[in-house]
């Protein structure tokens, strides 16, 4: 007699599952890492590989609580004959890197806990200091750009001590101001030759403070003969959010420094389009960009969609 299983599709609150994914992955990072390798190293190398694998298709998205992927080559030794070799001791052998974390006897590159444990023995080689790790880094991957990215998610998730840092914000108050925008995602620019407009431009008056949308490092402060006074700030998904044409800097703020949503970056103005400390040539506003790093690139999104977004929610947090 056949004994039919029926599965009953149980309602999640998408919000409690995400709550879960975050500290099954903690759970893992905690459980893995090691006086040389603190949890935040593992955690932020773990989150650039996802933040990659969801806006690259050359690469495979790894289905699991663990983005880190590691290829046949590293795993089982580069004259390994078996490529899906998962005895230690031939691994081992052949040079490959690939190790038994959770004690099955198998070191398996589907298996998350053998994949942690094999980052963290990568990373333990090269010793415990930040310079080591971005030794470590610059052997694994050989570019700055993602160094870069991934010390950012390492300094966020060290500094606040959690990995959920999603909150969002609007970059202006949305009380108490006056301030409008749509999108125009694409437009043609009226200065500095053919450009086409990349990011949002919200019309407030002068002064009007300018926030984080995110939490972040600030990366750029400076003036730059387009967005004038802008600020730069990138966040633990690859994503650089751009500030420009400001009439002020919050002094407290430097390169380096961590922000959060809400953090006061300047206030609106209209500097920009020639040399520095060019201002009114057109209506003060705040231009916001927002640009995705996917490992080789970095390249303009159109924040406005999120914007609404986070409007919305900014606006009904504050009720
Ligand atoms: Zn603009």
């Amino acid at each position: 007699m056949f004994v039919c299983l029926y599965i009953f599709p149980v309602y999640v609150n998408a919000s409690e599952n995400k709550e879960n994914i975050y500290q099954e992955r903690m759970h893992l990072y905690k459980t893995y890492e090691t006086p040389f390798v603190p949890w935040h190293r593992l955690a932020a190398v773990d989150q650039y590989e996802r933040n990659i694998q969801e806006v690259r298709k050359d690469i495979p998205k790894r289905d699991s609580a663990i983005a880190i992927q590691f290829s046949h080559e590293f795993w089982v030794g580069e004259f390994n004959p078996n490529v899906e070799d998962t005895s230690p001791f031939t691994i081992q052998y052949f040079g490959g890197n690939g190790h038994d974390g959770n004690g099955d006897g198998k070191a398996d590159r589907n298996d998350d806990q053998d994949v942690l444990f094999t980052m963290v023995s990568y990373l333990e080689k090269f010793g415990p200091s930040e310079e080591d790790f971005k030794n470590a880094l610059w052997e694994y991957y050989k570019n700055e750009k993602i160094i870069n990215q991934i010390m950012t998610i390492n300094e966020l998730y060290k500094h606040f001590n959690t990995i959920q840092l999603d909150k969002h914000i609007f970059p202006l108050p949305v009380r108490g101001y006056n301030y409008s925008y749509k999108g125009t995602w694409g437009a043609s620019r009226g200065w500095g030759g053919r450009r086409i407009h990349e990011g949002t431009d919200i019309f407030a008056g002068y002064g009007t403070p300018v926030l984080s949308t995110s939490y972040g490092v600030v990366e750029v402060m400076g003036w730059n003969q387009f967005g004038g006074w802008r600020v730069g700030i990138r966040d633990h998904h690859n994503t650089y959010h751009y500030y420009a044409h400001l009439a002020y800097y919050n002094k407290d703020l430097k390169v380096g420094d961590i922000v959060e949503p809400g953090t006061i970056l300047g206030g609106v103005g209209s500097s920009g389009y020639g040399k520095e400390g060019t201002s009114g040539k057109f209506p003060p506003h705040l231009h916001y960009g927002m640009y995705k790093f996917n490992g080789r690139t970095e390249w303009a999104f159109d924040p406005y969609p999120y914007l609404v977004q986070w409007e919305k929610q900014t606006k009904q947090e504050k009720k």
